[in-house]
């Protein structure tokens, strides 16, 4: 078999077969198969698309690109969640905990920022100590004692997704269905999920902006997972302004703090209770209403939960508990209104490239990320700002142009005499 010949046919649109996708994947992961040909497979993928047997096959290669991880012992149903990307989505840091405090195990393996989104692996490694990289015996027995564990692609687990999911981030191949598909399904298989609630997000800060788009991903995932015997259900949610108000690392995880301690922002709070529910009901719990877990919220035992993880995993829980202790970033900018009026838009997309060239992402695979660095907005579409009220805060340590940087804040908050309802968050649920 031949790579060059494998991505000439996909080029021109044909199938693969498994035995040509098993060539692909093996000889990848082994460091057979370089990069750049890697990078026009995709390319081909991403114009060509998958057939149905064809993302399955890929979607099981990848799990067997390593160990699957047996959790049919757990005396507790193992579910979890995933986002397809979003700006300032930082639900993981609150729902993972949150689900753990509220009966189900937590077996979570995610990613790092893809594309102009943020990745839950970089916000938590931004604690410093925390470790993404557990061994397998490691993450089974975390699960095992406190009911969660939020792991990243190891060489043990899913390795194929590893390697490709950073391919990907810096080759623009992300918005491809196929390889959403088994990129996602890939971790949730192999780490022992029993159930699965999909968070498909929709609007200008998503990979898929249109619901039409997003609820073809979502159908594609459900359908693909029905292979696999992992129930999955899909809450469709609004992407068009970041979640909550902080993007960037560390910031994120301070506002995901104030989440866990009953302090969150709505949007934030809110879409982490809807999921954590549909999370409860898949483990077949009895939940009449998202809100029946807000207490957890208010009464430390998700707050707990998440110091236990962070502990077990190494991150020094100083910082958590007096997150003013971490270093600040260089530079701190408080960037003013320049126009009375009612927030529109919050350009969702723009303020992730822009935390992106801050620091807060990678411009090449493996560059590193500064956690301090991101943006900490003042508002939400819907509210009233005055001229010269602050509507942002910036960081960021490296040297930069501040008159740009604050321009193309004001550039992505869209202002308008008129007054304006908040949009609605909770799009739809796709079973
Ligand atoms: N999350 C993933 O894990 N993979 C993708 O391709 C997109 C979002």
């Amino acid at each position: 078999m031949n790579i060059e010949r494998l991505i000439v046919r996909k080029r021109d649109g044909h199938e693969l077969s498994k035995t040509e996708l098993e060539y692909v994947i093996k000889g990848y992961v082994a460091g057979e198969i370089p990069d750049y040909q890697m990078a026009a497979l995709l390319m081909a993928i991403y114009f060509q698309g998958m057939s149905w047997e064809e993302t399955e096959a890929l979607t099981r290669l990848m799990v067997q690109s390593g160990q699957k991880v047996d959790l049919s012992h757990l005396d507790r149903m193992p579910v979890d969640k995933h986002s397809t990307g979003g700006v300032g989505d930082k639900v993981s840091l609150v729902l993972a905990p949150l689900a753990a405090a509220a009966g189900v195990a937590v077996p979570m393996m995610s990613g790092r920022g893809l594309g102009h989104s943020g990745g839950t692996l970089d916000k938590l490694e931004s604690i410093p100590g925390f470790r993404t990289q557990l061994s397998l015996a490691e993450f089974i027995r975390q699960v095992e004692t406190i009911g969660v564990a939020m792991i990243g692609q190891t060489d043990e687990i899913v390795p194929a997704d590893k390697k490709i999911y950073a391919l990907r981030d810096r080759t623009g191949t992300v918005p491809s269905i196929p390889l959403v598909v088994a990129s996602i399904l890939s971790k949730k298989i192999a780490e022992g999920a029993k159930g699965l609630v999909l968070d498909v997000k929709t609007g200008r800060g998503a990979f898929f902006r249109t619901p039409d788009q997003a609820t073809q991903l979502a159908e594609a995932i459900i359908s693909i997972a029905k292979r696999f015997d992992l129930p999955t259900t899909a809450v469709m949610t609004a992407m068009d302004q970041p979640l909550g108000l902080a993007v960037g690392n560390w910031l994120e995880v301070r506002e995901a703090i104030d989440a866990l301690q009953g302090n969150g922002p709505n949007d934030l709070v809110d879409v982490t209770l809807v999921l954590t529910a549909e999370m409860l009901r898949l483990a077949g719990k009895a939940i009449r209403h998202p809100d029946d877990l807000r207490p957890l919220l208010t009464n430390g035992m998700a707050y707990a939960k998440f110091r236990e993880l962070v502990s077990a995993q190494g991150g020094d829980v100083s910082f958590i508990e007096n997150p003013a202790l971490y270093p600040p970033s260089r530079y701190h900018h408080t960037v003013l209104n320049e126009r009375e009026g009612y927030i529109h838009g919050i350009d969702a997309l723009n303020i992730g490239l822009l935390a992106m060239e801050l620091g807060a992402g990678r411009a090449k695979m493996g560059d590193p990320i500064d956690y301090t660095s991101g943006i900490v907005l003042h508002h939400k579409v819907g509210d009233w700002v005055g001229n010269g009220q602050p509507v942002a805060e910036v960081y960021y340590s490296k040297t930069m142009d501040p008159e740009q940087i604050e321009q193309r804040i004001l550039a992505a908050i869209q202002i308008d005499a008129a007054p304006i309802q908040a949009p609605p968050l909770i799009l739809k649920r796709i079973q």
